[in-house]
């Protein structure tokens, strides 16, 4: 289904990923390139078996193995942004350029609920730059359950 292309020209049009990854010099070979597809395509935040379930529709030769090292290289790029929503699996995003995002994990469902916040990134600014520093990264994410379900200490179930 994902093969579907609307695009009338022959040549499938390139992923964001692709032309950053080109724009680094790295090399592309066909398998990355379906790796690089999944996640430009991606609008949650797939773990490693996610991308590689996606990429194996795309093409069935692709190893785990693979879409391990690719994850690692495109992450090392600066081209993905790699997330930790503490369950122990790496997610992965493609790295938003201009636009910045948090995000709300929800404890009861593992749903990941996008934000973002003007007030939030002027007060990191403040906070780094009273300690002297100009702030260039940062890790945050916020863990919460819904009002009302009565949710104090819930288990983390995966399944949703
Ligand atoms: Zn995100």
């Amino acid at each position: 289904m994902a093969n579907e292309n609307t695009a009338s020209n022959v040549t499938p049009s390139m992923s964001s990923i692709e032309s950053a990854c080109i724009e680094k010099g790295m090399k592309m070979t066909e398998q990355r390139r379906v790796i690089a597809r999944v996640l430009s395509d991606s609008t949650d935040h797939p773990d490693v078996e996610d991308v590689y379930k996606r990429a194996s529709e795309i093409d069935p030769k692709i190893s785990i193995a693979t879409v391990y090292r690719t994850l690692r290289l495109f992450d090392i790029a600066n081209i993905i942004d790699r997330h930790d929503f503490g369950d122990g699996r790496a997610r992965y995003e493609v790295a938003a350029e201009g636009s910045h995002h948090h995000h709300l994990i929800d404890m009861k469902t593992g749903h990941v609920l996008e934000f973002e916040n003007e007030e939030l990134e002027s007060i990191k600014r403040r906070i780094a730059r009273e300690l002297g520093y100009k702030l260039v990264g940062e890790r945050l994410e916020l863990y919460g359950v819904p009002f009302g379900s009565g949710e104090e200490a819930p288990d983390t179930e995966n399944e949703t």
